[in-house]
């Protein structure tokens, strides 16, 4: 591999195009791709039959958006009726033969049938692609070696990511996270990794464990660079600056992307901006209301719900599927001088809760009250009286407190706190304070609403859901 080490991106005729190049690349890769999926996906024939569409038909973008969306139920459904018909789970989405498969993945999701993405040759050879894209920017040049500390499975940071790295030409070490972090920190110390990957709470249990298990700390491991993702905790600006010290490096960097053709990348610039999205030639990005699921323009500020579209793809081409994330993007120019959009995903779809008609996500108010550490530990709940999303103000909050404070520190706090979110989000809460360790914690995605309309608590449960009114 000849790589000029000054050049800035991985494959800059492609990563440089304009907002119209790239539109009309992807759109005529587009009326390719709805031809293939029409002739070879029996789900997509139907789809399309039933919308009255033929993919000769498409010849603007709104004609596109009139094909009917899917969502993974819609795919699992699918799945389940291939195992009827065909008595395995490819035949109804799967756009390529079976024998050109060569790797199956799937989602991470615990609960139902997992929904699963056939890849081809050719598909891993464009994710391969856009992993090296993102690695490139990250500074992270060929010949370096990375100790893998994320899951190593099917899922998103697993295999796929480790092929990937591989292919690109660093060294990988891959000790997985389910070795402990004991025998994590030992192969790091042996083999003198220059980059780790992990999530991001698995590198703050690291920095917490280190001094113990190698009796030096973690900014002693010698280590460059953390790439992460897998978890939303790159994102919050207290969670990357404690990530950074505690290892002694600069900013770690935030990725999205596995298996799929969805990939972006930190460029350290703006981190409150998010990721450049750095895979726009093979996916095409909409934003949908969502309230009304209607395409939106992909305008500086514009936040709806994320639907995507591969392109050029063989295996199991997605098409204009809804991943019920909400994403912000931000089509301004970015300093680093990366032309592509920037997003930042901000919350479920499922989970949007509408305040006298602004749209607000409990991701934005945990970035708000993250804010105010070590006042508070960060952890909250959304008291629902009703079903969502629409609630009838004020919103009720319940904050932990990260130490004990004085009533009238706790009154300066709650001041504090109101006014960043009714500057930030335009939402005053009316907020209880609880004491620290108040809530159950929970390594999973914590449960952020406390739903009164769907069981009534005893009034032992609400005394101790309510912990500070006793006093
Ligand atoms: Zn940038």
């Amino acid at each position: 591999m000849n790589l000029d080490p000054n050049r800035k991106f991985w494959n800059p005729e492609r990563e440089t195009m304009s907002r119209d190049q790239l539109r009309d690349h992807q759109f005529k890769e587009l009326q390719k791709q709805l031809k293939y999926n029409y002739e070879n996906g029996l789900f997509y024939k139907r789809k399309y039959d039933n919308a009255g569409i033929q993919p000769g038909d498409v010849e603007t973008w709104d004609d596109f958006y009139r094909i009917p969306t899917m969502t993974k139920d819609e795919q699992r459904a699918a799945q389940e009726e291939s195992l009827e018909r065909f008595n395995h789970p490819y035949g109804m989405l799967a756009c390529a033969p079976e024998e050109k498969f060569v790797r199956i993945s799937s989602t991470s999701g615990t609960t139902g049938q997992p929904t699963l993405y056939t890849l081809t040759k050719h598909d891993v050879n464009v994710n391969r692609q856009l992993h090296a894209r993102k690695l490139w920017i990250s500074g992270a040049p060929p010949g370096l070696r990375v100790l893998h500390a994320m899951a190593l499975s099917m899922f998103t940071g697993g295999v796929p990511v480790i092929d990937a790295m591989m292919e690109y030409g660093l060294c990988v070490i891959p000790v997985g996270a389910e070795a402990g972090v004991a025998r994590v920190l030992q192969f790091v110390d042996l083999c003198k990794p220059h980059l780790l990957a992990c999530t991001p709470s698995f590198a703050e249990y690291i920095i917490e464990k280190c001094p113990e298990i190698l009796g030096k700390p973690a900014s002693e491991l010698g280590l460059l660079a953390i790439g992460g993702g897998g978890e939303p905790g790159l994102g919050i600006k207290s969670v990357k600056n404690r990530i950074a010290k505690g290892f002694g490096v600069r900013a770690p960097g935030d990725g999205i992307g596995g298996t799929h053709n969805f990939h972006g990348y930190t460029c350290g610039v703006d981190h409150d901006k998010g990721m450049h999205l750095v895979s726009e030639d093979y996916c095409i990005l909409e934003l949908l209301d969502p309230v009304t699921k209607e395409s939106m323009e992909l305008k500086d500020g514009a936040i709806g719900e994320m639907c995507y579209t591969y392109i050029d793809w063989e295996g199991t081409p997605l098409m204009r599927y809804r991943l019920n994330d909400i994403l912000e993007v931000t089509t301004s120019p970015c300093e680093c001088g990366d032309p592509r959009l920037r997003f930042r995903i901000i919350g479920r779809a499922d989970d949007m809760l509408i305040v006298k008609g602004v749209n607000v996500y409990p991701a934005a108010f945990k970035n708000s009250i993250s804010k105010f550490a070590p006042r508070v530990s960060g952890d909250f709940r959304i008291l629902l009286d009703a079903p969502p999303p629409s609630v009838k103000p004020p919103l009720k909050m319940q904050i932990e407190l990260g130490k004990e404070l004085t009533p009238d520190e706790i009154e300066t706090l709650n001041k504090e706190i109101r006014a960043d979110m009714h500057g930030d989000l335009r939402v005053t809460p009316a907020i209880e304070f609880v004491p620290p360790n108040t809530f159950e914690k929970s390594t999973h995605k914590g449960k952020v609403f406390i739903k009164l309309y769907e069981e009534k608590p005893a009034d032992e449960d609400i005394a101790e859901i309510h912990p500070l009114k006793q006093k």
